[in-house]
């Protein structure tokens, strides 16, 4: 647990979240404010300050957290009318709070490109 991280404070259940999902490793819950119907966020409970962090030091934490939002894709009923997820990297890819996490967002047209 990082001092300091909104994401770990959520995973350690300091800080209260509408959670859908919680085992060992992942926790889902949704998005404060969300940007359509459906909008995850999935993040590994150890903290990395990316997805890049996620990869190199376990790839198999990394195929969890695709396997859980898909997961959650199916569970939410989006999986055919389609959904999309989203992993903000960085300055550039918008990503504000620095505790690796991927964004399912789903049950509306949803527009490309992202602004
Ligand atoms: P990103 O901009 O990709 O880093 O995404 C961070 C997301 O965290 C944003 O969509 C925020 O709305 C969301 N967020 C921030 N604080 C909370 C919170 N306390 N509970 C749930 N979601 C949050």
């Amino acid at each position: 647990m990082a001092d300091d991280c909104l994401f770990c404070a959520i995973a350690s259940g300091a800080i209260p979240a509408d959670v859908v999902l919680d085992d060992d490793d992942v926790i889902a819950f949704r998005d404060i404010a969300p940007q359509a119907p459906v909008h995850l966020l999935i993040i590994p409970k150890h903290h990395h300050r990316n997805i890049c962090a996620v990869v190199a030091a376990d790839h198999a934490l990394a195929g969890r957290l695709m396997r859980t939002a898909t997961d959650l894709a199916i569970e939410l009923g989006v999986s055919e009318s389609g959904f999309r997820i989203v992993v903000n990297t960085g300055p550039d890819g918008g990503q504000s709070v620095d505790h690796a996490h991927l964004h399912l967002l789903g049950q509306r047209q949803l527009r490309w490109p992202p602004g």
